[in-house]
């Protein structure tokens, strides 16, 4: 049976890394019906959006979406196309596994951990305030009258909503996987000594969520410390479960242990419907020139037939990719810079997928 996917480049390394993914999951075999939708800074012309209507159709109607990574203008202009379809769909589990494969050139040996973190609230809400708005006035006062220690009248506001409700969608789902996939242990992630009322919440929920789960081992903690951890003994950790901004830098972390950015896949998934991405951005600095790794985008295409329940062609794809790394011969740059520190004799981005 064929499966109808949609594909959407994005922008930067994206067309080329989406190329090479689509390549590879040609070569298993598996039929898939690529629907390509573009979306970004470039329809902005044509449609008055980054993400226009006929792309959000596109995807509910496939329920399945593969995408390479977008373009969020920084500090101004329009809000992030990525963390619009998350929001759209309700896509509020980001998976991010982090393996060690051998030939990733890390530092790090043997690390085997998932990232699970809340995709759909916290910071990320986007709900901010200029400096001089008129709300920024108001939240002052409304701070004023609650009788805490009020904040400059110059600063601008962004507000971190954390709900009982996502905070315990989120640590389910992470309970849920950890004894679908055999791990052992879950730890929530937090800054619940500082932020008391929205880390705290997202705590106080974890643990009551773990009782349910005796047979996962469950700790919880402080994300400062975590990130010490993480380096210095990353088999510490098993599943992470964390809110939305912890997260996405936890994630960036993580895919450092593992060899870098362009080895790290990714999935966003919702009740009905579910996105696969890596999780590296558009990578401006190196589009256009064929040497970006596509690793992450074609695992993260190994993870989305995992989901299609093709999970044979899923298998032989990472198989091949750790091979391919662990000959070392035709390799891209930022790996072949990890293995001898040097990008000589390092192969592009199209060559690598053909290794593959
Ligand atoms: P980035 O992840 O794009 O790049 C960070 C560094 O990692 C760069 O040096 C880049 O060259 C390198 N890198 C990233 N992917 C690589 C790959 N596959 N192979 C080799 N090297 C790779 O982060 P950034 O530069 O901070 O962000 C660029 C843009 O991407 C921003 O507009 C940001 O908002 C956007 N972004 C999009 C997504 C998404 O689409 N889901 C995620 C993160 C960032």
């Amino acid at each position: 049976m064929a499966h109808d996917v949609v594909l959407i480049p994005g922008d930067g390394i994206g067309p080329e890394i989406t190329q090479a993914m689509r390549r590879v999951v040609e070569a298993t075999g598996v039929q898939i019906n690529w629907n390509v939708q573009e979306a970004g800074a470039g329809v902005m012309d044509e449609f008055g959006t980054p993400l226009p209507q006929h792309v959000l159709d596109a995807v509910a109607e496939t329920k399945v979406a593969i995408k390479g990574p977008i373009t969020t203008p920084v500090g101004t202009g329009f809000r992030s196309v990525n963390v619009a379809l998350r929001k759209h769909f309700d896509l509020y589990a980001c998976v991010r596994p982090c393996l060690s494969q051998p030939g990733d050139g890390s530092r790090f040996r043997d690390v085997d951990l998932v990232i699970v973190r809340e995709n759909t609230e916290d910071l990320y809400a986007g709900i901010e305030f200029d400096e001089g708005a008129a709300e920024v006035e108001e939240l002052s006062q409304l701070v004023e009258r609650s009788g805490q220690k009020t904040f400059a009248a110059d600063s601008a506001i962004s507000i971190k909503p954390i709900s009982i409700a996502k905070s315990r969608r989120i640590v389910e789902y992470a309970f849920e996987y950890a004894r679908r996939c055999g791990r052992k242990k879950v730890t929530a992630v937090h800054k619940a000594n500082i932020m008391k009322a929205t880390d705290g919440l997202f705590l106080r929920v974890a643990r009551e969520v773990a009782a349910n789960y005796p047979d996962i081992e469950f700790n919880d903690k402080i994300v400062d410390a975590t990130c010490m951890g993480l380096v210095q003994n990353p088999n510490d950790f098993d599943v992470l479960v964390l809110p939305n901004l912890y997260g996405d830098i936890v994630s960036d972390l993580c895919a450092g242990l593992v060899g870098g950015l362009g080895m790290a896949p990714g999935s966003n998934i919702g009740a009905d419907c579910a996105i696969f991405e890596a999780t590296h951005g558009s990578a401006p600095d190196i589009a256009g020139q064929d040497i970006a790794n596509p690793t992450a985008e074609i695992l993260s295409a190994a993870m989305m037939l995992d989901h299609l329940g093709e999970n044979d062609a899923a298998n032989r794809i990472r198989a091949a990719v750790s091979t391919t790394l662990d000959e070392g011969e035709q390799v891209t740059g930022d790996v072949r810079r990890a293995q001898t520190g040097s990008v000589e004799g390092a192969v592009g981005t199209q060559a690598f997928a053909d290794a593959v």
